[in-house]
């Protein structure tokens, strides 16, 4: 029998050297995955990654080094794009919530440009500019589009939303921009949503967003420098979903594309990608503690659960739906039972995959949810019950790299403060 290898590792070695749980990445697939999608879209769609996603450093940095920019939304994304080796000039800013500190930042780095979700945002950003003695600065508006999308698990437009300005504001604020004194507006952001599946979908809200900029750029009187088309390119996680027909995707884009790039040869645009560029390089690897009955249902009771993989409770599904699940300690034996397999948390939604088929599991053994590599920690109740975030591996060149290390209860403890109650009275 064999178990599983990554870049020719035995899991049961991997899982031995760093402990378990873990995530295990393999920079294989995030190579295949980034140099498939590049190959494919147009190219003169720049490819953006959006550590929201995975905002592991060396993940980050994997990609940087394949031709992705940075995408991010805190200054410690900030921090960990730029020393992964993004340059700064393919870096972007977006949240909505972003202060001054958070501006600041951006203005030190030096980034492409800061996507500003409201006009005050992009009045306060020239007001520090103007204290900092009026340096240039690149600012890109994010507009809440009129139009709605449809195939998103997560729709974005045509709704009131926190993100980014309502697209009839935009449309009448040509004196606002003007106002602003140190900051230019160099372009147009939108995002649809996230979970696209359906390569119709994708071209048509790409199309109707570089629409929508083309308009809102004259009536607003700004170059078009950059129209970054959002992006939530889906992966395939359950029985009843499809990959993206990534070659219909790429042909069908070059239709809406090359005719916006023929009308504006200067003007950068840029897809903002998560998912898609790295949840099917990584699983959440757990190690089987106990294999129980009760009422006739079989549960493997594991060393990690929902605390590192809340996206695999099923996501906006009231179902729940099984992500990818394998036995990694022995893959090649017949699936015979089904078993639930849940964590080690005190709450009865700890399930990380529901009645699936696997082959006979015993305790010791390895279980691997794949398709895990975004939306792991950086989306998951990590201290929950205390247990804090698991290790991360990179598997790169057959070599395994930890990547980050596990919370310890040293690691856990360390930023409470113990009130002494028996010396104070
Ligand atoms: C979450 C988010 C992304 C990344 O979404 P994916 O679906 O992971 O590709 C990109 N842009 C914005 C504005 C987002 O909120």
């Amino acid at each position: 029998m064999h178990e599983t290898r990554v870049q020719g590792n035995s899991i049961s070695e991997i899982a031995d050297e760093f402990g378990t749980p873990l995530f295990v990445y393999d920079t294989d697939i995030l190579r295949e995955t980034y140099q498939d999608l590049r190959d494919r879209l147009p190219k003169q769609l720049d490819i953006f990654f959006s550590l929201k996603a995975n905002p592991n450093i060396s993940v980050c940095a994997f990609l940087g080094a394949l031709g992705a920019g940075a995408e991010v939304s805190s200054q410690a994304e900030l921090v960990t794009a730029l020393r992964a080796g993004v340059r700064p000039e393919n870096v972007i800013f977006l949240g909505p919530g972003k202060d001054s500190d958070d501006l600041n930042a951006c203005l030190d780095a030096g980034i492409h440009a800061v996507v500003c979700e409201s006009l005050d945002e992009l009045r306060l950003l020239d007001e520090l500019v103007t204290r900092r003695g009026g340096s240039d600065c690149r600012a890109v508006m994010r507009v809440n589009p009129s139009f709605s999308t449809k195939g998103s698990g997560l729709a974005m437009g045509g709704k009131p939303r926190q993100f980014g300005v309502d697209e009839d504001v935009v449309a009448e604020s040509k004196r606002f921009v003007a106002d602003l004194r140190h900051i230019r507006v160099i372009g147009i952001h939108a995002y649809m949503g996230t979970r696209f599946l359906y390569h119709d979908d994708v071209v048509h809200n790409t199309g109707r967003i570089l629409d929508t900029a083309e308009r809102l750029a004259d009536q607003l009187g700004i170059p078009l420098e950059i129209v970054d088309v959002g992006g939530g390119l889906g992966v395939a996680y359950f029985d009843n979903e499809d990959e993206l027909d990534l070659d219909a995707l790429g042909a069908r884009l070059r239709e809406v594309i090359l005719p916006f790039a023929e009308r504006h040869p200067r003007c950068r645009l840029v897809t903002e990608l998560g998912r898609y560029l790295t949840a099917a390089a990584g699983t959440y690897v757990v190690r089987a503690r106990y294999v129980k009955e009760s009422m006739g249902e079989s549960f493997v009771v594991a060393d990690g659960g929902t605390n590192h993989h809340m996206a695999a409770v099923g996501i906006g599904s009231f179902v729940k739906r099984n992500f990818p699940i394998h036995h990694l300690t022995r893959p090649d034996e017949p699936p015979l039972q089904r078993y639930s397999v849940t964590g080690p948390l005190c709450t009865p939604n700890d399930i990380v995959a529901k009645k699936v088929a696997l082959p006979r599991v015993e305790p010791g053994d390895l279980i691997g949810v794949q398709r895990s590599g975004a939306y792991g920690p950086t989306a998951s109740p990590g201290l929950f019950l205390s247990q804090g975030f698991p290790a991360e591996v990179l598997v790169h060149r057959g070599r395994a790299l930890l990547v980050r290390e596990r919370d310890t209860t040293q690691d856990l403890l360390a930023k409470q403060h113990l009130v002494d109650f028996v010396g104070a009275s």
